[in-house]
């Protein structure tokens, strides 16, 4: 929530004076005590004050769950990226299985001849591909793979949260890190990274370092 100027002001009176009296408070800031009950029940109500009969208003702060949630929100999806690992929609299924070994992944993005975000292959995909008899050899990813506009992907500008959500409520292990090409229509995605749960899993122990 946003504090108005005189809200601030009071947090700071009851930060530096606290335990203090509403009327105190008036006196300090030259208002009356029924001008400021507003600005008082409200920065109670959201948790910055606590009030004591008889005592007076001192400062709360903030609960560690609060400060923890805006830690939480202020990681983006671009300081956590990792490199994306393409490949195009014509390859081979048998060439995707060596790319996901090689590049040691477990998806990769499927893109078409413009470069631009088609489809995604995860290792059930291929899994489920290699068990078809098919040769595999001959088998385009761009057959078996999830396809656009079905694609669930994030952008840089994304919290952090908001990936893990969508790896949460989409089921899925990776989401590509997007930014639209505007001059090639709405749904021209490029790829320009990759969030997993390994991701997020690093960004978790980097919360619970107490060193920094
Ligand atoms: P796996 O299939 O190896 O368990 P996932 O759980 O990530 O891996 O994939 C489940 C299914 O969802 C697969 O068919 C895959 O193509 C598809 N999928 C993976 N990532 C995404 C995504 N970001 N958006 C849409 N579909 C996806």
């Amino acid at each position: 929530m946003e504090l108005t100027k005189r809200q601030e002001q009071i947090l700071q009176i009851v930060k530096d004076e606290g335990p203090i009296t509403g009327e105190k408070i008036a006196e300090k800031l030259n208002l009356t005590r029924a001008t400021l009950r507003p600005d008082l029940a409200i920065l109670t109500m959201a948790g910055y004050l606590d009030a004591r009969p008889r005592v007076g208003y001192f400062y709360a702060g903030k609960t560690g769950n609060q400060l923890l949630a805006e830690r939480l929100r202020k990681m983006k999806v671009s300081d956590y990226k990792a490199r994306p690992v393409v490949i195009r929609e014509a390859s081979s299924v048998y060439d995707a299985i060596t790319t996901l070994f090689l590049e040691d992944v477990g998806t990769l993005y499927v893109v078409n001849e413009e470069g631009l975000l088609a489809g995604v292959v995860s290792r059930k995909d291929l899994l489920r591909a290699a068990l078809g008899g098919k040769r595999l050899e001959d088998l385009p990813v761009g057959v078996i793979m999830t396809r656009m506009p079905n694609i669930i992907t994030v952008t840089p500008e994304d919290s952090l949260y908001d990936a893990a959500k969508k790896l949460i409520d989409y089921e899925v292990d990776s989401l590509p890190v997007v930014v639209e090409v505007k001059e090639k229509g709405p749904r021209a995605l490029e790829v320009v990274g990759r969030i997993t749960k390994t991701t997020i899993t690093r960004a978790f122990v980097e919360l619970g370092q107490t060193d920094r």
